[in-house]
């Protein structure tokens, strides 16, 4: 029996594995506080892709003459890839090489490739695709509290708040075992709040559900404030003792009454008027956002201006309140922590800072100077790739970037252009299968290494069974290309040797893992970081007393609404916006694979009165185009979504075909939550011409 994590979502849920005979068995672990032995179905069928027929077990080599991948041999592989990477390094310099990792590769394996990058390779193009989930909600925190840790207080305080507000989350489908949170805090007396497109099964847990276009919780926390501070809810006390900046959002919201809010939201002035009479009745509020609010190319301000209104309430440091960010991917918090980022190093050190460099190269053993500087970030660096200025060889590590990618068409095509494309998975993914050299690598269950969930709770997920024959660690992968770039230092391949050096690395840092060990997260059920030394009990909740500022105030900023980048037009009549499901788990390279878990495939989900006026039919197949591509996929017909909106899951191909690259300039996160699109049936059923789908002048359809 060993006591584990399940290999998905950001909870991160404790679970048990039994291996009986040859199978292993999921098993409950209640001691565990975070989930108390519940798990989602996805963690109930984790090891559904242990055995898998399309498991990788030998590398693969793409045949120069067939153009066929072929099994081939350890060293021929990595030898292949070792001197095709000198080649191109030689000729056009070590930025040529990109590497591009994963929020779901474990905190060794993070911090690993983001050394293996600089050092073994010398490039300064790193980047992940935590950039795409995240990264909106980490610049905001880091701008308003000095420290992005996506909840600064444990999951089960929002039980004891008086009002939650879900901005853009549905937890209950995408998290289950999260849900119960919700249910208690309501037995107490709470209220939960949800901001959202589509009345989700979250939504029917909420006490007041506000349904905003896609692209407007910006403007909705703004209204929101205009009313708290018209209504002397602002905690003054609070405001001129622990903040700064409140005099210019104070001005910067006056312009948002409600009736604009209105015109802009679609959101009733009434609903917004209870939402804010809501919120100054309560003595404890909480506001967490997640990849709603956060997935667009105003993503970061969206996040501010929420930030904003947790902070005139007085709650970010108070007692069951505040604000958070409920992180997705599996380590979507240590993934962004310990240098797989583009412009950081481990700790959530800034590469550009000249004592940062210096005590990580100390740690390396390395000179400063032999560090590059930062580089492009995820999606910038995808769409360079193959071009004068951009890599010609790219090395991919826990991502499935054709799936998941924004604007995923025109990737793809910079993907083919590459002179080597590499990729370490488990399964045959879409992007392992247009790979020059495919290495099959272990998966959860078969290796250890530590994780960071979305409470920053650091926690070990432990090797339960031996791998298939022929496969190999991501680590044991770096280490033996490192080995064979003739790197200025060796790679360590054991996972609590990496966390050790990983916890050197970040001492000193925000991120400070120096006082964790192994031992510790098995006593302790997860530690919480910052633990900076061994005698440091973590950190379950931060900002009581200070924010982690330089003088220890957290910041208001004011922030202006302009909308998506891209907005309904005559030709492109609707609102696209994309998530996910029960079942699935991001790009579904592991999830679509087990076989207890449904796999429906992508639908476009759409109101009844658009359907009518589309002539479209629940079940039957319609075309959603953008100005990207298109997909077509069977009708969802649903009441609970906005008639100016369709919903496309994004767990298959297709769904970022549609989705729009622009990006946040602060975070560098796409827009996946809003753009504008058609939709049209395939065929009329009824074999009448479907009848065109006529717009008002603002562009939303009649
Ligand atoms: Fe796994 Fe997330 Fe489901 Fe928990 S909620 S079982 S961590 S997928």
């Amino acid at each position: 029996m060993t006591n584990t994590h399940c290999p998905y979502c950001s909870l991160q849920c404790g679970m048990t594995l039994e291996l009986k005979g040859r199978a292993l068995e999921v098993r409950p672990w209640p001691e565990f506080p975070v989930n108390e032995g519940a798990l989602c179905r996805k963690g109930w069928t984790a090891t559904g892709l242990r055995g898998h027929r399309e498991r990788l077990t030998t590398p693969l080599v793409r045949d120069r003459a067939t153009g066929e991948l072929r099994a081939a041999g350890w060293d021929e592989a990595l030898d292949l890839v070792a001197s095709r990477l000198r080649e191109l390094r030689d000729e056009h310099g070590p930025d040529t090489v990109a590497v591009f990792g994963g929020g779901g590769l474990t905190n060794e394996k993070a911090y690993q490739l983001g050394k293996f990058a600089r050092v073994a390779i010398g490039t300064s193009q790193v980047d992940y695709n935590g950039r795409w989930c995240m990264s909106s909600a980490a610049s905001a925190a880091n701008r308003a509290f000095g420290i992005d840790r996506g909840l600064p207080f444990p999951l089960a305080d929002i039980e004891h708040a008086d009002v939650l507000v879900l901005v853009g989350s549905n937890l209950a489908e995408t998290m289950p075992p999260a849900a119960r949170h919700l249910d208690r805090l309501r037995d107490h007396g709470g209220q939960v709040v949800v901001v959202d497109p589509r009345r989700t099964p979250t939504a029917d847990r909420a006490d007041l559900f506000v349904q905003p276009v896609p692209g407007t919780d910006l403007a909705l926390a703004l209204g929101l404030l205009h009313l708290l501070d018209a209504a002397g809810a602002v905690d003054e006390e609070y405001v001129a003792a622990r903040t700064t900046g409140f005099d210019d959002v104070r001005r910067s919201v006056a312009a948002w009454w409600p009736e604009r809010v209105e015109r802009v939201t679609g959101v009733p002035a009434a609903d917004l008027r209870a939402l804010a009479a809501l919120l100054a009745g309560a003595d404890r509020v909480m506001v967490l956002t997640a990849r709603g609010a956060e997935q667009h190319a105003q993503g970061t301000d969206t996040v501010l201006a929420w930030i904003d209104v947790a902070l005139a309430l007085g709650m970010p440091g108070a007692e069951f309140a505040g604000y958070g960010c409920l992180t997705g991917q599996g380590n979507g918090q240590g993934g962004r922590e310990h240098g797989q980022k583009a412009d950081q190093l481990p700790g959530y050190r800034m590469i550009d800072d000249p004592a940062a460099r210096e005590h990580v190269a100390r740690v390396w053993g390395v000179e400063p100077g032999l560090l590059p500087g930062a580089g492009r970030s995820a999606y910038e660096l995808l769409d360079a790739l193959g071009t004068d200025e951009g890599s010609k060889a790219l090395l991919v590590f826990g991502s499935n970037i054709v799936v998941s990618a924004p604007n995923a068409t025109h990737v793809t095509e910079r993907l083919a252009s590459l002179d080597l494309l590499v990729v370490a998975d488990i399964v045959m993914s879409e992007t392992a299968a247009m790979a020059d050299v495919v290495l099959p690598v272990t998966q959860w269950a078969e290796e250890t290494g530590t994780m960071t969930n979305l409470e920053g709770r650091v926690i070990l997920r432990e090797r339960a069974v031996s791998p298939p024959d022929g496969v190999r660690s991501d680590l044991d992968v770096m280490a033996g290309l490192a080995e064979r770039l003739d790197s200025p230092v060796p790679f360590e391949t054991d996972p609590e040797a990496v966390f050790a050096e990983l916890g050197r690395a970040s001492a000193g840092g925000r991120a400070d893992y120096a006082g964790i060990t192994y031992d510790r997260i098995r006593d302790e059920h997860g530690v919480f970081w910052p633990c900076p030394t061994a005698d440091h009990a973590g950190t379950p909740r931060m900002f009581a007393d200070s924010f982690a500022t330089s003088d220890g105030r957290a910041r208001f900023v004011a922030v202006e609404h302009r909308g998506p980048a891209e907005v309904p037009d005559a030709a492109y009549p609707l609102h696209l916006t994309t998530g996910r499901v029960l079942a699935q788990y991001q790009s579904g390279a592991q999830t679509r694979r087990v076989r207890d878990l449904p796999d429906d495939g992508a639908f476009v989900e759409m109101h009844p009165m658009l359907a009518t006026r589309l002539g479209a039919y629940d079940g039957e197949p319609v075309v959603v185009t953008t100005r990207r591509g298109e997909l077509k996929a069977p009708a969802r017909i649903v009441s609970t979504i906005r008639p100016d909106t369709v919903f496309v899951p994004f767990h298959w191909v297709g769904a970022n075909r549609l989705t729009n690259d622009a990006l946040d300039p602060a975070s560098r996160m796409p827009e996946f939550k809003a753009c504008a699109c058609a939709v049209s049936p395939v065929v009329d059923v009824r074999g009448a011409p479907a009848p065109s789908l006529e717009t008002t002048s603002a562009g939303a359809p009649t």
